[in-house]
């Protein structure tokens, strides 16, 4: 049997009903998978994930996290159906959505402030995900300030260091993972589920404008964090932030501490690609340093 033939049996399986397969195409796949959508005979259609069989926790994990986004009924995400290993191969399948329908940047604001509005008491998740394809860290906590510090910059950081990473970008980084009281001395962030890694490439819309996110690497914390995000390499425009703020405010301490948050995201590119985030890293590093010291 051919793999999409043993991926159309697991949908049969999960699904509890007989799904043949009518056609497959590859769908290109992201920056860390390989991906494929399946079209039964019967009009279903689901998107699948591939990679090596020693990931398979990876997708374990994004299950739960679509899993974790989607229960609260606030903006679309794919449902996942189920995952595992078939033919050497670990997989995820999901619900297939269209994407590419128009923008609809203020319904994208609101769901979202209303997603991050579901919090839970302390700051993390049941269990440890990735971000890329880096372990992410989600050990419990009641304190923001400790958890960003070790089980964000510090892991990280942590990396880095092991990967060669310069002198320079490893000092300018524990100096601020000292510092960070400073950023916090008015602000208390609830723990919100978060979506965790709301690049633009990780957010569309379906074929009727229905804001869609999908790829998340799910924990709760600062909701600033999804925030911050999408700013750091594009992708949304005024009406989603003033739709955000319309929702729920952010706190004026924001434009700070986005820089501080998104320092992870480029700590976690120079880790998986290397090149020019160090610099850009440690330009952050020093520039959120000169800010707490006035
Ligand atoms: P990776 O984990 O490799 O980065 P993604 O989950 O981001 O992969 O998926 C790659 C691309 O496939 C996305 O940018 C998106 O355009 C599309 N995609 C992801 N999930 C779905 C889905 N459930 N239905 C349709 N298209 C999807």
């Amino acid at each position: 049997m051919t793999l999409w033939q043993n991926l159309s049996n697991q949908i049969t399986q999960a699904s509890g009903e007989c799904f043949t397969l009518k056609n497959y195409r590859g769908a290109g796949g992201g920056c860390i998978n390989e991906a494929a959508v399946l079209e039964g005979k019967d009009g279903r259609s689901f998107f699948v994930k591939l990679n090596r069989p020693d990931l398979k926790d990876m997708f374990a994990a994004e299950a739960e996290g679509l899993q974790a986004l989607g229960e609260p009924g606030e903006i679309r995400v794919p449902t996942p159906l189920c995952h595992g290993i078939t033919d050497g191969r670990s997989y995820l399948i999901m619900e297939h959505i269209p994407l590419g329908g128009p923008r609809n940047s203020r319904a994208f604001g609101e769901q979202l402030a209303r997603l991050h509005q579901h919090t839970q008491p302390r700051h993390g998740w049941h269990r440890d995900n990735t971000i890329g394809s880096t372990p992410q860290i989600n050990t419990w906590s009641d304190d923001w300030v400790h958890f960003w510090r070790e089980h964000r910059l510090g892991y990280q950081l942590g990396r880095a260091h092991d990967q060669g990473a310069g002198r320079t970008l490893v000092e300018a980084v524990e100096q601020l993972m000292a510092s960070l009281p400073a950023f916090f001395t008015n602000y208390r962030p609830q723990a919100s589920v978060l979506h965790g890694d709301l690049w633009g490439g990780n957010h569309d819309s379906d074929a009727q404008g229905n804001p869609v996110i999908f790829d998340p690497a799910v924990y709760y914390g600062d909701r600033e964090t999804d925030v911050a995000m999408t700013e750091l390499f594009g992708g949304c425009d005024r009406d989603f932030y003033a739709a955000y703020d319309a929702t729920w405010p952010r706190d004026p301490g924001y434009g700070v501490r986005k820089d501080l948050y998104n320092l992870y995201h480029l700590l976690n590119h120079f880790n998986l690609f290397g090149g020019g985030y160090a610099g850009q890293s440690e330009r952050l590093a020093r520039r959120l340093l000169a800010e707490v010291k006035g």
